[in-house]
């Protein structure tokens, strides 16, 4: 999933011919300064973080300015911000627009369906997930002959347009669906679309490129996605660790066994913070390098759920017996284990003489790391 920054995605609309406001890019306050005094950004002027969560609006990421101080104060305030776990880096400057209804738009995939969709919305300027599903209208739209008069004719409806800026949806979803299709895109997002005199303008942008195709889009190599520090460091070690929202770490092997593992965790009320899938490996060091990335995500208690098949379950127990030691004590956490399958007397045994038990049934185990990290169970 090759994510593209607001700026980024309005390139790409710029180059299908989707109206856009007059904008651009600055790193630093002086920049933001020099984009002000220059009049490459009219005032007044909309100061937007460029980071990957949505959201911003209400978050404080996206400011207003009437002036060319007002615009490098706000710029100076949002460069740095932590926003969501992400640091900003990028600001999109742009011209504000007197808007007169915020519309919202979305081309995406249907798996379901197997088709792709169009998503029209006339209340826009809102997180699609908080408007209410009668107010969301979905079109199935069949790849072959692309979007045809007919769905542009009910989007219209929906959105309460007609006339010139009727015309001006025609011509932006023609383009909008090109920008779909031509660029391997899984979601395209205008969100708002701002009603602005008689004509459309795609006030945000967002562009989600479909990893398989990744390949014909050599322009995109060079972005960055959304993996953490952590999960960059792990990528490096060829370690299969993802980073979510709870409080729980996941040790499994396995693609499977790591799923059904978070599966099981959330049916019992718990919250999976991160997982790391051992896979098959056979080596301990290996195991300890995985374990100590583990205890650098502070996970409040760790679920060690392994199968014992290529991996045998002694080199998991010696691994991470080892990477025990290594934790600063301020860092320690419950482990919860329990390890079945090839070699299991033998990883028992070494887990018992570290002072830690396995639990050999998966209910028990998951209920208890669901305690030990203050969860529901
Ligand atoms: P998000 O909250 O992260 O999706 O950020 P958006 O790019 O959607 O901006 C949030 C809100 O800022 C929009 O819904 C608009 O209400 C407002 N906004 C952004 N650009 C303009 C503009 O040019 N004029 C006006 N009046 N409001 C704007
Ligand atoms: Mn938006």
């Amino acid at each position: 999933m090759v994510k593209l920054a607001e700026w980024r995605g309005k390139e790409v609309f710029r180059k299908y011919g989707i109206p856009l406001p007059q904008g651009a890019v600055a790193r630093s306050p002086e920049e933001a300064d020099s984009l002000v005094a220059t009049g490459q950004v009219p005032l007044p002027c909309v100061i937007k973080a460029q980071v990957l969560a949505g959201g911003r609006g209400k978050g404080g990421a996206v400011q207003f300015a009437n002036s060319r101080d007002e615009a490098r104060a706000a710029a100076a305030s949002i460069l740095g911000l932590e926003f969501k776990g992400e640091r900003v880096r990028e600001l999109l400057l742009e011209e504000k627009l007197p808007i007169a209804r915020e519309l919202y738009l979305a081309l995406t995939l249907d798996r379901a369906a197997r088709m792709p969709i169009l998503i029209a919305s006339a209340h826009g300027g809102v997180e699609i997930e908080s408007v209410e599903d009668r107010e969301i209208d979905r079109q199935a739209v069949h790849p072959f002959p692309g979007l045809t008069g007919y769905e542009k004719r009910r989007a219209a409806k929906v959105l309460g347009l007609s006339g010139a800026p009727a015309k001006a949806l025609d011509r932006l979803l023609e383009a909008l669906w090109r920008v779909f299709v031509e660029e391997d895109a899984e979601l395209v997002e205008i969100n708002p679309l701002a009603v602005v005199g008689a004509g459309l303008v795609a006030l945000d942008a967002k562009v989600i490129v479909e990893d398989d195709a990744t390949f014909r889009h050599p322009e995109y190599a060079e972005i960055r996605d959304d993996r953490t520090p952590l999960e960059e460091i792990a990528r490096e070690k060829e370690i299969a660790f993802v980073q979510l929202d709870g409080n729980i770490g996941v040790i499994a092997n396995g693609a499977g066994l790591t799923m059904a593992t978070l599966d099981v965790l959330k049916e019992f009320g718990g919250r999976p913070g991160v997982f790391l899938d051992l896979g098959g490996t056979d080596d301990p060091k290996k195991v300890t390098e995985a374990f100590l990335l583990m205890a650098q995500a502070k996970p409040t208690a760790v679920f060690l759920n392994i199968f014992g098949g290529v991996t045998k379950c002694d080199t998991v127990a010696k691994g991470l017996v080892e990477a025990m030691g290594q934790v600063p004590k301020a860092d320690r956490f419950p482990l919860v284990a329990r390890i079945r399958g090839n070699n299991e007397k033998e990883g028992i045994e070494i887990l018992r003489a570290a002072g830690i038990t396995s639990v050999p049934s998966l209910k028990e185990s998951a209920q208890s790391v669901v305690r030990a990290a203050g969860g529901s169970a």
